[in-house]
């Protein structure tokens, strides 16, 4: 979206005119007087500044913006002698601008005319019209359709820290989507925290300025955009409790729950900068909602990466599971389901709620197929709401307000005819009945069919709701007929029947009769009515009480018109403000029925089961299948194979209490192109829908709660990116070796690739020991050195399985079919082939393998795994240093350096001899 030439226009690296200083303010114009007060006022912001028709921007603020947004640049008269760079826009496309600047990390300060110019006449000849910023703009506190994407959520999320003496910091995390209310906090450890803020995914970041310049941190908040430091006070914990309670008009928080000092100093801090943008507006937020530790899985930044859940590994939608599952119908749905896909659950009571509710749907397609017609139709309640509350709302969400307060009584109907229904969706159906329908009706009556987008417009109450307003509109639209009719009521009382109402610039509205017919008028009793303004050559002008209030009030129709409308509009918006909370209730029961049907018909459309969560610690999947390859493949004809996969504690070993019972860990070999990384990642995939509450792709699923979710892929399979490094591959192993416990499940794919052959193989060795025996954790680890398929007859929970291939002429076919065993070997050669090697490369490969497997024989895999002390490693961890390792050897060293002292040219038989006494007397002294 960003090109390189926008990139450099990003506030920290652009070279500006130098920033104007408010003590100059004696020498300049009052207007850029109260310019410099209000951009120095919004030093981090660029300050769209009201004038007319447009937001004008001076200084280093033109400067960015002209180049970010590709506009020309100006000049308006001189500070200092010096042109003042100018660019602007016009108010009418603002937020088409807006939405490019913010996309670039840039933050807005809206500066309005907050007073009509005519006061500011009145004021005086020279005196500048009252402005005042409105509202900051920033990346994490939108609230507009046009700079919002519709179907995901927008957070801003607050992060503080709590120091511990022993070095493990607490972190709390709140986070704000304003134009939905969804509200949130948790506290977790350093282990978790990337974790945490990956799955919120948030579009900006506040931090205190201490925790933006922390080196620690710096690498984790680098990974996300728009990361906002803010000074101490806005983190405070001391008036945190507050200022919160302060937000939300209550005498104390603890009616919203238990909260953590640092979660209170976290949400705090995020509820003090939303004041800050909307200027005191308080959006209809709902109250904060504690997420426990270890209520959700925990997925680290790179998995949601090469798991492709939300995007694809180049960014796009397309290709993510989300795209691949994806049935909803409405925004909110939409928003709903990447919310649950981001943070599956890890409660199996509370995945099954979810899982009934998608049951119930698949079990009844009549009402499936019916709430699904009804959903096509159903708004952005939240949405439409929050942008009512905070006053930037517009008529058609008021409209919107209405309709969906209509759906949600229909959908109640539907869901009550279902008979007996789960938990989640009985909740559902209560919350869709909270919105009063006195509301929406009294909506229905006041707005009228077509509606403008703005307010401003005008024209969106209904014809015949609020007489006054009917009679302003006939005025203004039908003044004609008004005065027409007004001549003929003239004429009758006259008896002049060319009698005529005109209008002219200089009298206005004017009664006109001809010289003759003058007198009659500026005679009793008709001079009671009329009232002589001049006499032309043929003809004598007359105004009288009732035309010139009809000219005034013609003149005035259109205002008073609008801002009737003005006045039925904010009644009904205040209205709809009292009643967000049940309003926003009603819309959560929507998007949870657009999540719940839409999994269902999933579900059916694809084949798809009811998994089996509980606490054990299985995971055992028949016939699974990878759901985006699978669709994939369905559009290009080939059909997808599905697969068995089990980690699931072995049988004897479960059965056994003395021995410890952990998951397997599948060795998976096989060619290149085989299927092993598919294989791989749609067990992952399988464990995330089921956790999320999705029916899943397989045969049957039994799966006992992941807690934490792995996944890394070599180095050499992330070449691609260009950014990926061996180095980035280790320091990512070395959290899974650190992080995994026995809940946690662990993709491996590749690992060890991006190095020399040796390394690389020792270093998989190793990985693979250790997650056997140190994190026992479930595991899945692809690998293309066949040697260590050997470590099965060592390592009781590793099971080898291969890809099968088949050789035919020469060739080789893949089968994508996982079977026990492993692999003999590569059919590396076969796979360039395929890929259309000349042929020349590949006679000359095949005489070169066979050469390199003939000297290999020498050294067979047989004697490495004989020779490696196998679990070295991991006992060195658990026995003290004193053991099994030999200590660096003082007297071996002075031997040595004995040694090299001699110079064996230079002696006698006889010193030589004394020599070797001596260096023997050396050891024997160890
Ligand atoms: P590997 O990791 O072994 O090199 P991949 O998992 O990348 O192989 O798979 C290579 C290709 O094979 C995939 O892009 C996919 O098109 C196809 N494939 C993989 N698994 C299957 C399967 N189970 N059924 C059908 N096609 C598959
Ligand atoms: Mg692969």
């Amino acid at each position: 979206m960003t090109d390189p030439d926008d990139a450099a226009a990003k506030p920290d690296d652009a070279p500006l005119s130098p920033p104007p200083a408010a003590n100059d303010a004696a020498r300049v114009t009052p207007m850029m007087e109260q310019y410099i007060e209000i951009k120095a006022a919004n030093p981090d912001c660029l300050l769209f500044y009201r004038m007319g028709d447009f937001y004008e921007m001076f200084f280093g603020d033109a400067e960015i913006a002209s180049r970010a947004l590709n506009i020309v640049l100006t000049k308006r008269g001189k500070h200092h002698g010096a042109d003042i760079p100018m660019c602007g826009v016009p108010v009418e496309r603002a937020d088409e601008y807006l939405h490019r600047l913010i996309a670039q990390g840039h933050r807005v300060a809206v500066c309005e005319q907050t007073e009509d110019p005519a006061e500011a006449r009145k004021r005086g000849n020279k005196s500048v019209v009252r402005r005042g910023v409105v509202r900051l703009v920033t990346a994490g506190t939108l609230t507009e359709d046009t700079l919002l994407d519709a179907s995901r959520n927008n957070y801003l999320l607050a992060l503080v820290r709590g120091r511990a003496s022993a070095g493990d910091d607490r972190f709390a995390l709140a986070w704000i989507d304003i134009s939905t209310g969804e509200f949130r906090v948790a506290e977790c450890d350093r282990s978790s925290v990337g974790a945490e803020m990956a799955r919120v995914e948030p579009g900006e970041i506040i931090v205190s300025d201490a925790l933006y310049a922390d080196a620690e941190l710096a690498p984790l908040l680098r990974t996300f955009p728009a990361v906002m430091p803010l000074t101490r006070d806005v983190f405070d914990g001391a008036t945190a409790e507050r200022r919160l309670a302060a937000f939300f008009g209550v005498a104390t928080t603890a009616a919203f729950g238990a909260f953590s000092r640092l979660e209170l100093a976290a949400a705090a801090a995020a509820v003090t900068y939303i004041e800050r943008t909307q200027l005191g507006k308080r959006p209809p937020l709902s109250p904060p909602a504690r997420e426990n530790a270890g209520a959700t899985l925990a997925i680290d930044q790179a998995t949601r990466g090469n798991l492709e859940l939300i995007r694809t590994m180049s960014g796009e939608r397309r290709g993510s599971l989300l795209a691949a599952i994806d049935r909803t119908l409405t925004s909110a749905g939409a928003r709903l389901l990447a919310q649950r896909l981001a943070a599956p659950l890890t409660d199996p009571a509370e995945i099954a709620h979810r899982l009934d509710s998608v049951g119930a749907f698949v079990g009844d397609s009549a009402a499936r197929a019916d709430l699904r017609a009804l959903l096509k139709a159903v708004p952005d309640l939240a949405r439409a709401l929050a942008r009512i509350v905070v006053t930037r709302g517009g008529p058609r969400d008021l409209a919107a307000i209405r309709d969906g307060i209509f759906a949600a009584a229909e959908f109640a109907k539907r869901l009550a005819a279902m008979g007996d229904i789960p938990h989640e969706l009985a909740q559902a159906t209560q919350s869709l009945c909270r919105p009063d329908s006195a509301l929406a009706a009294e909506l229905a009556r006041a707005l009228g069919d077509e509606l403008p987008a703005f307010r401003r417009d005008g024209g969106f109450v209904r014809a015949g709701y609020l007489p006054v307003l009917d009679e302003a509109r006939a005025l203004r639209d039908e003044s004609r007929r008004v005065i027409a009719a007004l001549q003929m009521q003239y004429a009758e009382t006259t008896g002049i029947r060319s009698l005529k109402i005109k209008h002219n610039n200089v009298l206005g509205y004017f009664v006109d009769v001809s010289a003759q017919h003058g007198e009659k008028l500026m005679s009793a009793p008709l001079n009671g009515i009329f009232i002589h303004r001049q006499t032309t050559a043929g003809q004598v002008r007359f105004t009288t009480t009732e035309l010139g209030e009809l000219e005034s009030k013609i003149a005035s129709a259109a205002d008073r018109a609008l801002a009737l409308e003005f006045e039925v509009f904010d009644r009904l918006a205040t209205s709809v403000t009292a009643a967000s909370a049940a309003i926003k209730e009603a819309a959560g029961a929507l998007a949870l029925l657009d999540v719940a049907t839409a999994l269902a018909a999933l579900a059916v459309e694809r084949d798809y089961v009811r998994p089996q969560v509980d606490n054990s610690l299985a995971f055992a999947i028949s016939g699974g299948r990878h759901p985006v390859v699978e669709q994939a493949l369905a559009g290009d004809g080939g059909p997808f194979v599905a697969n068995d996969c089990d980690l699931s504690p072995p049988a004897e070993a479960a059965g056994q209490a003395a021995t410890k019972t952990a998951g397997r860990i599948w060795l998976i070999t096989g060619p290149n192109m085989a299927g092993k990384s598919t294989f791989l990642r749609q067990n992952a995939l399988i464990a995330v829908l089921a956790q999320m509450g999705s029916f899943v792709p397989a045969k049957a699923a039994h799966i006992g709660v992941v807690d934490r979710l792995f996944s890394r892929v070599g180095a050499a399979d992330d070449l691609a990116r260009g950014h990926s490094t061996f180095m980035v591959e280790m320091v990512e192993t070395a959290a899974i070796l650190n992080q995994a416990g026995e809940r946690a499940l662990v993709i491996l794919d590749e690992i060890g690739r991006g190095t020399a052959t040796f390394d690389g193989l020792s270093i998989a060795w190793a990985t693979i020991e250790h997650l056997h025996e140190n994190n026992c954790c479930r595991a899945l680890f692809a690998t293309h050195f066949h040697e260590m398929t050997a470590l099965a007859t060592k390592l009781p929970r590793l099971h080898n399985a291969t890809m099968r291939v088949k050789e035919w002429q020469g060739d080789v076919v893949f089968l994508h079919e996982v079977v026990a065993g492993a692999a003999d070997r590569s059919y590396g050669i076969q796979v360039a082939k395929l890929a259309g090697l000349p042929p020349s490369v590949i006679e000359r490969a095949k005489v070169v393998l066979a050469q390199i497997e003939a000297e290999d024989r020498t050294s067979p895999t047989r004697a490495l795994i004989d020779d490696l002390p196998l679990f070295a490693a991991a006992r060195q961890e658990t026995k003290s240093a004193s053991g099994a390792m030999p200590q660096p050897d003082a007297a071996l060293a002075a031997v040595v350096e004995g040694l090299k002292a001699l110079n064996p040219d230079e002696m006698s038989p006889r010193d030589a001899l004394d020599a070797l006494y001596a260096l023997k007397a050396k050891l024997a002294a160890k």
